[in-house]
């Protein structure tokens, strides 16, 4: 994983700099054009110690005007669905991608991703989960370092260097499709399952597919 000079650290390890310090170096970013169009930056929320670290893809209209992620229909669908992992939305931490909104909700830029990409890289390093479930496809491809698909790669977990990644459909595509919403609540039942079977503290969590066998093994999270 790449290293940000954060003040006051070098060569910063797992859960040695706080999210306060990261959102400090992101200031008033102007890193890339989506600046000049944003309202808020949209850095993050939740548990800064959660075994579960949510990440989707750039924030939209509700999230510019709040400055909070999944605060929009995205983030009330995902409010319903995580009771099936058994979790609270104040167990876990959201961030995506993106800090800024792409205007019109256009997809992601390959140079805003290459711009924002090391700051979430380092609430990662921040937050050190467990679990880091990726919600469609521009946060799987970040994440897995892979331009697979979504369906293809969804429905099973796989082992990213210490993190065991679950991807799965974004909340608002799978607001549009009923077969999606369908698989997407099929996969927070999975992290459910596996959260009640390797519970906080007593192993470390490996991934897994749902039938027991090792999952796949993928580098390193930003290499
Ligand atoms: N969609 C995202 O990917 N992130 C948000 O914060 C809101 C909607």
């Amino acid at each position: 994983m790449g290293v940000m000079h954060i003040p006051g650290h070098e060569h910063q390890g797992p859960r040695e700099v706080s999210l306060d310090e990261i959102r400090a170096v992101l200031g008033d970013c102007r890193l890339c054009e989506l600046c000049q169009t944003r309202t808020n930056i949209v850095f993050g929320v939740g548990n800064p110690h959660a075994r579960v670290l949510f990440v989707g893809e750039a924030p939209g209209r509700n999230e510019d005007l709040q400055g909070e992620p999944f605060v929009g229909r995205a983030g009330e669908n995902l409010n319903g669905i995580l009771a099936l992992a058994g979790l609270r939305r104040e167990d876990i931490y959201i961030a995506n991608v993106l800090k800024c909104r792409p205007p019109g909700n256009r997809d992601p830029k390959p140079d805003e991703v290459l711009a924002c990409s090391p700051f979430l890289r380092e609430q990662i390093r921040s937050i050190w989960p467990d679990i880091i479930v990726t919600l469609g496809n521009p946060a799987t491809h970040f994440v897995l370092k892979t331009e697979i698909g979504i369906t293809r790669l969804r429905g099973r977990f796989h082992q990213m260097g210490h993190f065991v990644v679950m991807p799965t459909f974004h909340p608002a595509a799978a607001l549009r499709n009923p077969k999606w919403q369908e698989l997407l609540e099929a996969d927070f039942r999975m992290l459910g399952d596996y959260l009640m079977r390797h519970p906080a503290g007593t192993a470390p969590a490996v991934a897994e597919s749902a039938g027991g066998a090792p999952a796949e093994h993928l580098p390193q999270v930003g290499e």
